[in-house]
């Protein structure tokens, strides 16, 4: 039976690497475009240092930390986007790409997001599972059960000969017992 649980699993799990490989790509296109460029610290103006920072460096270092701290390094690459966007040259036909840019920063934010729902249901923190069924049958205590195959009396547990209709001890009918186990307290004695 496929759960939630293991269905958010998986998604979460593709997730995941969606995030991480988008990210190792676009660290891979930042490389290249400062190799490509001839990165020059001397021709640098402030303002560009500042841009700089939250774009790419912030962003590079948001993706990376993400690897291993999903929510954290997520937050990081979109607050620099959002320096960038606040601070940096961002013209109009720089918006789509620094959002494509900075897209691995949202999948590991909903990743984490995900793998916090997930760990709620898991009853990892020992929360009872209202699904699981701890009894072998709806409603028939183990003790019940236990009783039925040491051949006893299912309500009282006393001994009972085979043949016998009723029991010695608490008169319940056994042919009638014996149908009916779900209605057995499983506190009778
Ligand atoms: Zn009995």
């Amino acid at each position: 039976v496929q759960t939630p649980n293991a269905s958010i699993h998986s998604s979460l799990l593709a997730l995941r690497w969606l995030a991480r490989i988008s990210s190792i790509l676009l660290i891979g296109v930042f490389v290249l475009m400062f190799i490509g460029e001839g990165f020059d610290p001397a021709r640098i103006t402030p303002r560009e240092w500042v841009s700089l920072l939250f774009f790419p460096f912030g962003l590079v270092l948001g993706m990376a930390l993400a690897w291993w701290r999903e929510g954290l390094g997520g937050a990081i690459t979109l607050a620099s986007l959002l320096g960038f966007a606040m601070f940096g040259d961002l013209s109009q036909g720089a918006c789509l790409p620094s959002l494509l840019c900075a897209s691995p920063g949202f999948l590991f934010l909903l990743c984490w997001f995900l793998s916090k729902a997930e760990k709620m249901p898991a009853g990892e923190e020992g929360l009872p599972q209202p699904s699981a069924p701890a009894q072998p049958g709806p409603g028939i205590s183990e003790a019940v059960i236990a009783r039925v195959a040491a051949g006893l009396c299912p309500k009282c547990g006393a001994q009972v000969k085979p043949a016998a209709q009723n029991c010695p001890s608490c008169r319940i009918n056994l042919a009638f017992a014996r149908e009916h186990l779900d209605q057995l307290s499983p506190l009778a004695k």
